[in-house]
């Protein structure tokens, strides 16, 4: 065991504070990661503030970490000490179910283990990247390319395999029409994904405040939904809408965009129920689905495609001592776009 310093939750709704937590002895397979940067994701503060169910506490978050590896076990074949790693929501799965066998980990039926607030194999609670190291098996854990510095990294291992799973699985490419809802820390990663893979892209937000960024980040058309002829002048237009908003939207609204066969993808997580009305999926074949971050496979093809396309995520690079802060204005949505802990400040 190792004991490390890391920044927890004590209580749901608590701000964070620092402590130490143990770390478990380093196994055959296991690698030990020193962590230099931790994104702050929203569902960290879902979680923390058990917006989607109670949680386990004293709760370190944390499951967009960078680093590099300083230990591993003897059965370790994958990475060495120095190597660039990366880590994202998940620790473990089955690894002997269909979708497990398929690198779909994430859709484990019996449930991955997540980085944090979940329970390991061995009993233990497990605790997020707001730390300074972290044991993992090497099968969950991915290289960062050379091309790719680890604070801009970070967040790819939960924004950016999250908008870069759904681009992929529905198409998003050339002649197609993409619409990415929200530009927040997942939605500038859609952008700048769906414009690298060779999609016509448009941005869908609440205001023009942000269209500069949009359009320098690879959007091709930027519109405001608060305004309703947004809704008129682009009825029936998209393949694909990818909503990056966890709070709730007239869906109906949003589906009428699409074209025909065209699918709405959400990926925020709004804490509540959503409502919507089945004509709007009726009238042209229209879908609505969504989509859970990627597998392990899926997410290393992300960081290789980010690194050979120069993609790394805005950051805003915090201290630990800022990190409360950050939640504030994650939820006032005043960030560009992601807040990274450096995580040598803890
Ligand atoms: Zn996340
Ligand atoms: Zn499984």
């Amino acid at each position: 065991m190792t004991t490390v310093a890391a920044y927890a939750a004590p209580a749901a709704k608590a701000p964070l504070e620092r402590t130490t937590i143990e770390r478990r002895a380093v196994g055959e397979f296991d690698v030990l990661i020193d962590i230099r940067f931790a994104g702050i994701c929203h569902s960290d503060i879902h979680q923390a503030r058990d917006g989607w169910r109670p949680g386990t506490f004293p709760m370190v978050p944390g499951h967009e970490i960078a680093g590099v590896v300083s230990e591993v076990g003897p059965g370790v074949t994958r990475f060495a000490v120095g190597d660039r790693v990366g880590v994202g929501c998940m620790v473990d799965s089955c690894r002997k179910c269909d979708n497990c066998e398929a690198g779909l980990q994430q859709y484990c039926v019996e449930g991955p283990t997540w980085t944090y607030n979940a329970v390991g194999k061995d009993g233990e609670a497990t605790q997020g990247g707001y730390s300074q190291k972290i044991v993992v098996d090497e099968n969950y854990v991915v290289r960062v390319p050379e091309g790719l510095s680890l604070d801009v990294a970070a967040p790819l291992l939960c924004a950016g395999i999250t908008t870069y799973s759904p681009l992929k699985h529905w198409n998003a490419g050339p002649g197609k029409k993409v619409a990415v809802v929200g530009l927040g820390g997942l939605g500038h990663m859609g952008v700048k994904i769906a414009h690298a893979l060779g999609a016509e892209v448009t941005v869908l937000s609440q205001s023009l405040r942000k269209k500069d960024d949009g359009l320098k980040l690879g959007a091709d058309h930027y519109y405001a939904t608060s305004d309703p002829q947004t809704f008129e002048d682009l009825k029936g237009t998209f393949d694909l809408i990818l909503n990056t908003v966890s709070a709730p939207l007239d869906f109906g609204g949003f589906l009428s965009l699409l074209r025909t066969d065209g699918t709405l993808v959400n990926v925020g997580l709004p804490e509540e129920p959503v409502r919507i009305v089945l004509q709007s999926l009726f009238g042209d074949r229209r879908s609505m689905s969504s989509s859970g971050i990627g597998g392990i496979p899926e997410t290393q093809e992300m960081l290789d495609f980010c690194a050979e396309h120069g993609l790394g995520a805005e950051i805003e690079l915090i201290s630990a001592s800022e990190i409360n802060d950050a939640y504030e204005r994650v939820l006032a949505s005043d960030v560009r776009y992601r807040f990274v802990i450096d995580t040598a400040t803890i």
